[in-house]
């Protein structure tokens, strides 16, 4: 049959900037929906209220535009799509995949005591699953949790890290939906991703561990997973995770300084993909040569040398 457009996504946070490690995320969605003639989407993960602010979005949408990394359609906000996401969560409920519970904080403190007394990881123990929902105490909203498989492991198929187990005693059922209605993270960027149609999720590799629990709601709706590539993180020169104290890490601060956004570009397509000794490229060829093969597994070290050099080059 006909191969499916590949789509993917760019899903910052807007609490702030864009900044390096962001729009070299963004980068390799471009690229790599520009070489399949896909497209990327982008979804603006609002949720969090207290943190988002609108000034973040506008400076997320400047940073990508002057980065060139053009978007299909409008950006979509997740907080605009939370009745969706209570849908969902709702739905899983009558398939018999996820369930209410009533636990109270204290009940919630005690059971993670408990578990740790008996030397298991503090994690919720299940115990409305199977229970009646008649015995619900009242006046309580309950939360809405998933049904974790009891037994196999979760694999990551990914495309840097290979495949990736987690051992399904190390997942417990999480919250999808909490009691004010509201979805989790966890809940909302699936529901998106599969509502959105995305086919490839390239992303940092501290969303490694949260894929394992995606997987667990992409298998009980029955949609299909799909292709992932979580990037290791950028450090800095001295190996750490790169930081403000290694200097600027907004892409509007290139900018001011006079970097060139084809330098960026070209910088930030080589911290972390690589395409032979090629050190120099247009934007043309690195969308031409991208293939997520070339996704470097090792962290790239940011080089502020490196990026004047290149600068020096356009
Ligand atoms: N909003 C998340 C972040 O800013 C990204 C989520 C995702 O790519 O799945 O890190």
């Amino acid at each position: 049959g006909l191969m499916s457009q590949v789509v993917t996504r760019f899903a910052p946070s807007p609490t702030g900037y864009l900044h390096i490690g962001g729009a070299r995320t963004a980068l390799f969605s471009w690229a790599y929906a520009q070489n399949k003639g896909g497209k990327m989407l982008l979804r603006i993960e609002d949720t969090d209220r207290e943190r988002s602010t609108e000034a973040a979005v506008v400076a997320l949408v400047d940073g990508l535009k002057w980065l060139g990394l053009d978007w299909e359609g409008e950006p979509i906000s997740q907080f605009g799509r939370a009745a969706r996401h209570a849908e969902v969560a709702h739905e899983l409920v009558k398939m018999g995949h996820a369930y209410y519970c009533y636990c109270s904080p204290a009940e919630l403190d005690q059971m993670r005591e408990e578990a740790r007394a008996a030397g298991k990881p503090p994690r919720y123990n299940g115990y409305w699953r199977d229970r009646d929902p008649n015995e619900a105490p009242a006046g309580v909203a309950p939360v809405i949790r998933i049904k974790a498989p009891l037994s196999g492991d979760i694999v990551v198929d990914d495309h840097v890290q290979g495949k990736v187990v987690f051992k399904t005693e190390n997942l417990d059922d999480f919250i999808i939906l909490r009691s004010d209605g509201t979805p989790t993270y966890m809940h909302a960027v699936v529901v998106d991703d599969h509502d959105m149609g995305v086919t490839h999720i390239i992303r940092g590799d501290d969303h490694l561990t949260n894929a394992a629990r995606q997987i667990v709601i992409y298998n009980a709706m029955g949609w299909t997973v799909p292709e992932m590539a979580h990037i290791p993180l950028i450090h800095g020169p001295d190996g750490a995770k790169l930081s403000k104290r290694h200097g600027a890490l907004g892409v509007e601060a290139y900018r001011q300084m006079g970097y060139l956004p084809e330098a960026l570009r070209n910088y930030l397509a080589r911290l972390g993909w690589s395409h032979g000794d090629d050190e120099i490229f247009s934007t043309q060829q690195m969308v031409e040569w991208f293939s997520l093969e070339g996704l470097n597994k090792g962290a790239a070290r940011f080089d502020f040398v490196k990026l004047e050099n290149i600068n020096g080059h356009y």
